[in-house]
């Protein structure tokens, strides 16, 4: 067997490093949410993390491990999504240079937010110019360490801090229901919950038009699809990690898909009855329970909602397809 990735002690160095500068986010409970499941949730609420979601842990975790030269130079990163954002924060507060590569058509909230962090955006366009091959010259010609989303051991070991500081919190759980699309959250959760309790179940939750981790598992190699079409805009990944991957294959026990609807149900569920935003993917772990998709009965559960950055008009017009009388009812517990 070849070694992984990372292992538990990783994590808990990266807790370490990550100690009083990433919030430790609450964990929720909601007695409506328990009897919608027939389970004992608990909710990991990293959509209250720094930047709006837990990619700040991975993201702060990898640059803090940079040398003297890497910090001189700088970092570089291609996204358009939460891990833009967890760079250039994180790059900021190491006090260096981030530069963000991002489609030119990426909406310009995010571009905004990106450089209110302080990193230099490049823009690309997506339809003539390769993103890998401009970062790429980009990286070359200034010295800038390349930090991807999620196929990286510093940001996987990070993200793993998640279910650490769940299980820190909250004990042994029955299950642990964790989003997936590269697979950095999940790989790192799971390497946390394998260490720890051995008999926990673990699952990952993917979009059901984007189920390519549930292929990748179930035929012992990783199958690569088109950009799925998902609101789940931060799992649209057209392939796991060559790190994560071996990674699941050894700790999770299972994969199962939402689909956007159920996504769309969740957030309104999750906003109506427990005042908390979260955006499409966010809400997958959530949606599986919900749905029954993992059998959880009588069980002791953990839900990670991995993020809550969602555009507010985007939001309002999604759930506004839910029944109201769903969305409205007061704070029952
Ligand atoms: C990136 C992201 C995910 C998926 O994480 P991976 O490490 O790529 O599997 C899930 N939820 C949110 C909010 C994200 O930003």
């Amino acid at each position: 067997m070849s070694r992984l990735a990372i292992d538990y002690d990783d994590v808990v160095a990266a807790h370490r490093r990550l100690a009083g500068i990433a919030h430790h986010t609450p964990v929720l409970r909601s007695a409506t949410a328990d009897a919608r499941s027939g389970a004992v949730l608990h909710f990991k609420a990293e959509h209250l993390q720094r930047v709006g979601a837990f990619k700040f842990r991975g993201g702060y975790n990898a640059i803090s491990q940079f040398d003297r030269d890497q910090r001189v130079a700088g970092v570089i990163a291609f996204s358009s999504g939460n891990h833009a954002q967890a760079i250039a924060l994180s790059a900021r507060l190491h006090g260096i240079r981030a530069v963000i590569v991002m489609p030119e058509d990426a909406p310009a909230i995010k571009i905004a937010a990106t450089r209110g962090y302080g990193a230099e955006v490049v823009l690309y366009d997506r339809y003539t110019q390769d993103r890998e091959t401009l970062g790429r010259e980009l990286a070359e010609a200034e010295g800038l360490t390349l930090i991807p989303p999620f196929d990286h051991p510093h940001v996987m070991a990070g993200q793993g801090t998640v279910a650490k500081e769940l299980f820190d919190d909250v004990g042994e759980l029955d299950t642990l229901l964790v989003p997936l699309g590269g697979g950095g959250l999940l790989s790192g959760c799971a390497t946390v919950a394998r260490a720890r309790y051995p008999r926990c179940r673990i699952v990952g939750v993917e979009p059901e038009a984007g189920n390519d981790a549930q292929r990748s598992l179930a035929s012992g190699e990783i199958v690569a699809i088109d950009t799925p079409r998902t609101i789940a805009d931060g799992a649209q990944t057209q392939a796991l990690g060559r790190l994560t991957f071996p990674v699941l294959q050894q700790c999770v026990d299972e994969i199962v898909t939402v689909s956007d609807a159920e996504l769309v149900e969740t957030m309104g569920f999750l906003v109506g009855r427990m005042k908390q935003l979260v955006e499409p993917t966010g809400c997958l772990a959530a949606a599986a329970a919900f749905t029954g998709r993992a059998r959880l009965e009588g069980q002791r559960v953990g839900i990670v909602l991995s993020g809550g950055n969602v555009d507010l008009n985007h939001f309002a017009e999604l759930i506004s397809t839910t029944a109201v009388d769903e969305t409205t009812r007061a704070y029952q517990d």
